[in-house]
């Protein structure tokens, strides 16, 4: 096993599903996220989410953010279009994360609709264990997310420098991922994208999970091949349509990495892990807890009527499993359990410390002139 971190595919626009491309518009000068989303381009079913669920949310400066509203800092980690910076706010003092996605990058790598749903769904979504996004706002060539900034590093750096998880600990994880992906199929979203990678640890120890670049709105099935190798369901592989019950089985797969400290279809190459994926056939190390191994089982399941989370009783069938029998999941919601792990966050606030180390690159950021891009990202 390298310990590489797991790179996702970029997304392959199916053929049934072509990119969605907005109404041309004139170029706009810089635009900025204003506090309340712009409801009237809101469908029904979000609609509904937001006011059932996610009122109250206080903004770090009223109204619209720009560039001048934060110090920008070191970088926390990197993605396929762009970085996340450490930043902090000149009004508040106050630390948070900021994303920054290239214009000409995502609409390269052929992501503008996945670029615009991930500001949709952080905007829609409010759960203890999901990131929580403030604003977006962009210049003529980046566009910037304002999310909380997360100090106690990936759960990916914690696994790999403990090589795998007591049956406990990786229950504990396991739970809280179970409900935030819950909340989600509650309201129709898919995440897509769930590796160890994406959930970072609060200052607490409990879990966040970050990176909605893959998540969607769904409320039957979808087409999309997207995610990355070695969690990816064999029916995303077979491009064969698909609906929530993937991000199960990549929960199998992600219990099944924290336990045994690698992925069950790990291969030198994402063809042959897609092989292993479809063959289907996974080793179970004899450590493993035999209640473990019976949950696993139903997760990483081809078999849609048959997998956990897919079957009439839905996500609760995963949360009766004997494996989780002693979790109790309301105290859990309510953060009232002791985590496994404190994050050793020894330099106070805005410590980065557990953030491995990035080079740091000359940065365009604020530029305001020509915006070849603009029609693509009005939302921001
Ligand atoms: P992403 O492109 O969203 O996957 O982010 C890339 C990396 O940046 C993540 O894997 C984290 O290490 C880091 N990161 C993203 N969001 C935050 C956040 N809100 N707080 C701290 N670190 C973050």
């Amino acid at each position: 096993m390298d310990f590489q971190q797991h790179s996702n595919i970029q997304a392959q626009q199916s053929q049934l599903q072509p990119q969605v491309q907005p109404p041309h518009h004139q170029p706009q000068p810089l635009q900025h996220q204003i506090a309340l989303p712009d409801v009237s381009t809101l469908s029904t079913a979000e609609l509904a989410i937001q006011q059932s669920l996610l009122p109250q949310r206080s903004t770090i400066s009223k109204g619209k953010y720009t560039l001048n509203d934060f110090q920008i800092m070191r970088t926390l980690g990197t993605g396929s279009f762009g970085r996340v910076h450490l930043v902090r706010s000149v009004h508040n003092g106050r630390y948070y994360a900021i994303k920054v996605l290239k214009k000409a990058q995502i609409i390269r790598m052929k992501q503008i609709e996945h670029t615009n749903d991930e500001r949709r769904m952080l905007k829609l979504v409010e759960h203890p264990f999901l990131i929580r996004m403030w604003g977006t706002f962009q210049d003529s060539r980046n566009l910037f997310m304002v999310m909380d900034y997360i100090e106690g590093g990936e759960l990916f750096s914690l696994l790999r420098k403990s090589q795998r998880f007591p049956n406990p600990v990786a229950k504990f994880y396991a739970a809280e991922v179970t409900l935030a992906i819950e909340y989600l199929h509650g309201h129709n979203i898919i995440y897509r994208d769930l590796k160890p990678e994406n959930i970072l640890l609060d200052r607490n120890g409990h879990i966040k999970i970050t990176d909605f670049g893959f998540a969607k709105e769904v409320s039957t099935v979808t087409w999309t091949l997207c995610g990355t190798p070695d969690y990816i369901a064999p029916e995303v592989i077979t491009t064969k349509p698909y609906n929530k019950s993937v991000d199960w089985w990549s929960l199998g797969i992600l219990i099944f990495e924290m336990l045994a400290g690698y992925t069950p279809f790990y291969d030198s190459t994402p063809m042959k892990t897609y092989q292993k994926i479809l063959n289907g056939k996974v080793h179970y190390p004899s450590f493993m807890h035999p209640d473990a191994v019976d949950l696993l089982s139903r997760l990483i399941t081809a078999d849609l009527t048959r997998r956990l989370g897919n079957l009439h009783n839905g996500p609760e069938g995963i949360r009766n499993h004997p494996w989780f029998s002693e979790v109790v999941w309301e105290k859990l919601l309510a953060k009232d359990i002791e985590t496994p792990y404190e994050p050793p966050i020894t330099g106070g606030i805005g410590d980065t410390s557990l953030f491995d180390h990035y080079p740091e690159e000359q940065l365009d950021y604020g530029a305001n002139g020509e915006d070849p891009y603009s029609q693509y990202f009005l939302d921001f």
